[in-house]
């Protein structure tokens, strides 16, 4: 019989395994970086979530595949080991897209120099696939218990996940805890909540007439838009009059309407980008939109939240477990922190569902969205071993 490692033993071979799979680890991340992924690229990112999931088959994983307009959503359940395994699984969230379309490789290759990666998509976020897959491997490599895993990851994240609701909502039942592999703050603090990201649309129609001939049988929808876009600010100014730091962040981000100088313009349209660090702030705010009454009595309002990603508002659960994170990294020497983040992501979800969730357990690095991106690989290393610690952690 095998003797049994206690949790220090564990730890330590777990960091060992680590430091052996290094170039591997490298060779792996380099692996999924120069298969260029750009979001809505079916062929693309297939190509991917395949080697995605034939690693995960590898580890032990049960592999669902979810095909939709852009490629396939990733859905895997790995069952822990000894007295963990009958924990409730914790939820690891990726995506496979990247904002990056094909042929970027070729101005931006895959390089590393001196402890830092560059190449499409390495930071946002192939890291976080990488740690992953690092973890269950090492997990299964090595002595001691873990829980069980499971990982989900989207295909058309960097678009706002329009078709992943469902198979997200699905994945989240009966986990523990939730966390999310997109990059952290500047510093490497993890995030502990987000702003909630409404697009919000605003169509007016009104009546077209001659300018000069006919002006009292027209309606202009550019003015009523005009009246209904300084309404929309007085609400969100409302909602942020009493804080010191803003609830709601409000952009029109773009209006159209109407034709020519002389016709009294029949339709007019604004997108609205909105941001709400509370969902009593968002309930609020979007609820006002929605009842929008026309100035003009002839002109129609037709008010339509194109997307939403809720507010999750840092809670006590997520408190909770950022606490059991940083217990467990202060064992490995590391010290996190954590905080809310303004930029929204699946993890939304996941947190405004009140689910304990942390997000942010990607490397450090920079430039998400920009050619600067880069991931520290000493960092990649760092949360590998704190992912494996967590999984093993007893209660
Ligand atoms: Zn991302």
């Amino acid at each position: 019989m095998v003797p049994k490692l206690d949790a220090d033993d564990a730890e330590h071979s777990a960091g060992s395994a680590i430091e052996q799979r290094r170039a591997q680890i490298l060779e792996r991340f380099k692996k999924l970086v120069i298969l260029e992924t750009p979001t809505s690229d079916a062929e693309a990112i297939d190509a991917l979530v395949v080697i995605l999931a034939e690693r995960y088959v590898e580890l032990g994983g049960k592999v669902r595949l979810i095909s939709v307009e852009g490629g396939s959503h990733l859905v895997a359940d790995f069952a822990g080991a000894g007295q963990l395994a009958s924990e409730p699984p914790v939820l690891l969230v990726g995506h496979s897209d990247t904002v990056w379309p094909r042929g970027t490789l070729d101005e931006m290759p895959w390089r590393v120099d001196e402890g830092t990666v560059t190449g499409p998509g390495n930071f946002d976020m192939k890291s976080g696939l990488v740690i992953i897959e690092t973890v269950l491997d090492v997990l299964r490599e090595t002595s001691g218990d873990y829980r069980p895993v499971r990982v989900a990851i989207a295909c058309d994240e960097e678009i706002g996940s329009p078709t992943f609701e469902a198979t997200f909502r699905d994945a989240l039942a009966g986990v523990g805890c939730v966390l999310g592999f997109e990059s952290p703050h500047p510093d490497g603090a993890l995030k502990t909540g987000r702003y909630g990201s409404t697009r919000f649309e605003l169509h007016v129609d009104g009546r077209a007439a001659h300018a000069a001939l006919d002006p009292g049988e027209g309606v202009s929808a550019i003015d009523e838009l005009v009246d209904q876009l300084i309404a929309v600010r007085a609400i969100v100014d409302e909602a942020n009059a009493s804080e010191a730091e803003p609830l709601v962040l409000l952009n029109v981000g773009a209006i159209d309407g109407g034709a020519r100088a002389n016709v009294v313009p029949d339709h007019a349209h604004a997108l609205i980008g909105l941001r709400f660090a509370t969902p009593e702030a968002e309930a609020q705010v979007l609820g006002r939109l929605e009842r929008l009454e026309p100035v003009r009595p002839r002109a129609v309002l037709r008010p339509q939240v194109a997307s939403r990603r809720p507010a999750w508002a840092a809670g006590d659960a997520t408190q909770l477990l950022l606490g059991r994170v940083q217990a467990i990294a202060a064992g490995l020497g590391v010290e996190i922190t954590g905080r809310v983040a303004r930029g929204a992501a699946d993890t939304n979800l996941a947190g405004a569902l009140g689910i304990p969730t942390l997000d942010g357990f990607g490397p450090t690095g920079g430039g998400a969205h920009a050619r600067s991106e880069n991931s520290d690989v000493e960092s990649l290393y760092e949360r590998i071993a704190l992912l494996c610690a967590f999984l093993r952690a007893p209660n």
